[in-house]
């Protein structure tokens, strides 16, 4: 082999050669030509820090043997300039090849400054709110030493009940790539090597694949798709992403019909690797090597990492069974040289574009400490703009400004917790969330403002209702905010009941049964079921977990100065019974039809869900026209070759303020030789129009919006002869429409 035996060589950090914008593989070579099987090993292993104890507690001592012995390629969930620095000094000066450590973080949706989670960030319909959040965060991270954030997740899923449903863009493979695609930009700037740059970080999409089809919606359960199913509905967003630049993958726990993700060499080698030629990472999930054993697919740790890294993992996240078993494995051949090296080389080649080798460390003197007024400016905006509303009955919101007096009431109204999941712990610490109760005060300076909390967020007493019911009845308006506390969603945290928990749908009765006005406000992580209560309340607006500028972007929309015009990336349902229900769905033999018994349909509930995907009410009114074609036949042969076609429609605002519309286009084809989703989302544009004002919106649709990818294993896609309908509006439930022919 050409492995070299351990000697004393000289550090190869630093060096004005290794200029950026190489591909690295002079530099990635000849490394690789003086390293040892335990230094390669070494780079494919990444060990957590503590995030609580910091340097010098809890597994940190592993952490830097293992970084001096040139055991160790990445380290997650360390951060601080000092921090990182020190340990990394280790890395460079300490160990015999001193090969810089790289430094990942759970960076999902901000590091200082917490935007709202990705499930509310896809309600925007606009990617670049996401594109902003990913900017602020790499800066933020980076100047505090993390390299790489483990986002953005793109898992596609039809299960509400599933805890990790806000850590993504919702049910939609289209929305969701178009958000994957913009936060992998905003991580890494454009261009191939962008995260080499000061303040941008390497992205990584994750989780590959088809993680939100857990059975059930309980994480980490079975998944079992078709090939077709595959590629039209959980691969869009990761191909988006890589399209996008991605520099790293991460493997999802699953199972992908029958075999576990990190073991799947069909989905890993054959579709990442080979047919999307991905060259950078594949880095596992947390102990998710390991957990090939649990799985039943590895009989034991040896095993599992000969499957993993045969089948393409690259490195092993928190466990350990490539750094005991792979020195034996390859001199077994189980693991060949040549695999070993691919896997080091995409570890090396991330580093040095990076820019790890010409400079390890951060500069301690300007590491970021804390949000900024610009950076929860933004924030404050994102989640205005990622709020929807619901329902309106009868004017009831905005506020009037004129209002005497108001009751803030539920156990959310005077919280600082409403940052969602995922939130860096000392940002969550430093920077809770503004409460709505200040904030209303603050909105509200010359009216009375009373709270009452009514109930507790999962709690079965009912006894603080009667206070909340006379705050209600004494108050010219009241404002309601329930929901779920950020620890009920986010991974490990599905619900098998997605209503209001504990006692808070009798608090939301109660104060309906005081016959005055009020607003219900949710903060939530996830679709929840509304049925018990959504008759008795006037209005009712989805701010989901908004993050540190929450009580500010709730009053920003409950007063009118932002007028809300974010729409549902996934479907409300009725009851959990009616899961999954979601508009994409496939047509049956048995369509719905509520006079035929013998159509898909449950007895005891209307076909369709509480809120539909895409929906979304404004403070205004707009009328969306007829779309127009220009033009209705089309060959398919063009189409496969480029050729494109336009969408058009007008869309006014008939009311009387300015507001925002989200005009959406879906597409069905009516007769194909793989059943079709009755509509697909293909288009959408958030448009900002002033009373009275019309626009025209043009979208260019050709054949990846029209075709599908087959049951093929490798991959063939098609746009078939036949019909299509262009549906425009501004839901999931747009009537108007167009008939496209592709002949
Ligand atoms: C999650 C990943 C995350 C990783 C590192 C895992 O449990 O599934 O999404 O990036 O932990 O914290």
């Amino acid at each position: 082999p050409k492995t070299a035996e351990a000697a004393p060589v000289p550090p190869v950090a630093g060096g004005a050669a290794r200029g950026r914008g190489t591909p690295y593989d002079h530099e990635v070579r000849e490394l690789l030509d003086r390293m040892t099987v335990e230094e390669k090993l070494g780079q494919l292993q990444q060990l957590a820090w503590s995030w609580d104890t910091g340097p010098g507690g809890g597994e940190t001592k592993d952490v830097e043997e293992a970084a001096r012995a040139g055991r160790l390629g990445s380290v997650l969930s360390i951060f601080g300039a000092r921090s990182s620095n020190a340990l990394q000094r280790i890395a460079v000066e300490e160990s015999r090849l001193g090969i810089p450590l790289l430094f990942g973080l759970d960076v999902i949706h901000g590091f200082w400054t917490t935007f709202p989670i990705p499930l509310a960030q896809a309600a925007s319909f606009d990617p670049d709110v996401s594109r902003r959040d990913a900017e602020v965060s790499a800066k933020e991270a980076r100047s505090n030493g993390v390299h790489w954030a483990f986002s953005p997740m793109m898992d596609v899923t039809h299960e509400p009940r599933w805890g990790r449903i806000a850590e993504g863009s919702g049910e939609d493979p289209y929305l969701t790539a178009e958000f994957a695609a913009a936060k992998v930009e905003g991580y890494q700037g454009r261009g191939r090597h962008g995260y080499g740059a000061k303040d941008r970080v390497a992205a990584c999409a994750k989780h590959f694949v088809a993680y939100g089809g857990a059975e059930g919606g309980r994480d980490y359960n079975t998944v079992d798709v078709s090939e077709s199913r595959l590629r039209n509905l959980y691969l869009p967003p990761f191909k988006a992403a890589l399209d996008a630049g991605a520099a790293t993958v991460m493997a999802s726990f699953n199972t992908v019909g029958g075999v576990p993700a990190h073991g799947n060499s069909h989905t890993l080698t054959g579709i990442l690797k080979e047919e999307w030629g991905f060259d950078g990472v594949v880095v596992s999930d947390w102990t998710g090597v390991q957990e090939l054993v649990a799985h039943g697919f590895a009989e034991d740790g040896a095993a599992a990492a000969r499957l993993s890294l045969n089948a393409g993992v690259d490195m092993e996240m928190v466990s350990t069974t490539l750094r005991e078993h792979g020195r034996e494995l390859v001199r077994e051949g189980r693991i060949s040289e040549h695999r070993l090296d691919d896997a080091v080389a995409r570890v090396l080649r991330l580093k040095f574009a990076l820019g790890l080798f010409e400079n390890p460390y951060v500069d301690e003197d300007s590491a970021i400490d804390g949000p900024t007024a610009a950076t929860r400016r933004a924030a404050r905006e994102t989640a205005a703009r990622s709020m929807v509303l619901l329902k309106n009955e009868g004017g009831t919101l905005p506020l009037k400004a004129s209002v005497r007096s108001i009751a803030v009431v539920g156990p959310f109204g005077d919280s600082d917790d409403l940052l969602g999941t995922w939130v860096v712990p000392a940002a969550a610490k430093k920077y809770p969330s503004v409460k709505v109760l200040d904030a209303v005060r603050r909105a509200a300076p010359d009216a009375k403002v009373t709270y009452a909390r009514g109930v507790t967020p999962e709690g079965t007493s009912t006894a603080g209702i009667p206070a909340a019911v006379a705050a209600a009845e004494a108050a010219d308006v009241t404002v309601v905010v329930v929901g779920e506390p950020p620890a009920l969603s986010g991974e490990a945290a599905a619900r098998s009941d997605i209503g209001l928990p504990g006692a808070q749908e009798r608090l939301v009765r109660a104060v309906a049964a005081t016959g005055k006005p009020f607003a219900v406000v949710l903060v939530n992580g996830r679709p929840l079921t509304t049925g018990g209560w959504l008759a008795d309340a006037p209005a009712v607006l989805e701010a989901w977990h908004p993050g540190v500028e929450a009580g500010n972007a709730v009053t920003d929309v409950l007063f009118g100065k932002v007028n809300p015009g974010g729409k549902l990336p996934v479907s409300f349902p009725r009851t959990v019974g009616q899961i999954p229900v979601h508009y994409n769905h496939e047509s049956t033999g048995r369509p719905y039809d509520a006079d035929n018994k013998y159509s898909s349909k449950y007895l005891d509930l209307p076909p369709d869900p509480q809120f539909p995907f895409g929906h979304g009410l404004s403070y205004t009114t707009f009328e969306i026209g007829a779309p127009k074609l220009s033009r209705t036949s089309v060959p398919a042969g063009a189409l496969h070759a480029g050729d494109t076609l336009e969408v058009s429609v007008t869309v006014s605002n008939t009311g009387d303020r300015a507001g925002d519309e989200v005009v959406q286009l879906y597409v069905h084809d009516l007769a194909a030789s793989i059943t079709q989703p009755v509509r697909k989302l293909r288009g959408f544009r958030r448009v900002t129009l002033g009373a009275g004002r019309s626009t025209v919106v043009r979208f260019r649709i050709g054949a990846k919006d029209l075709g599908f990818w087959t049951n093929d294993p490798h991959g063939e896609f098609l746009v078939e002869e036949g019909r299509f309908d262009l549906y425009v509006g501004n839901s999931s439930t747009a009537k108007a429409k167009r008939t496209l022919t592709v002949t």
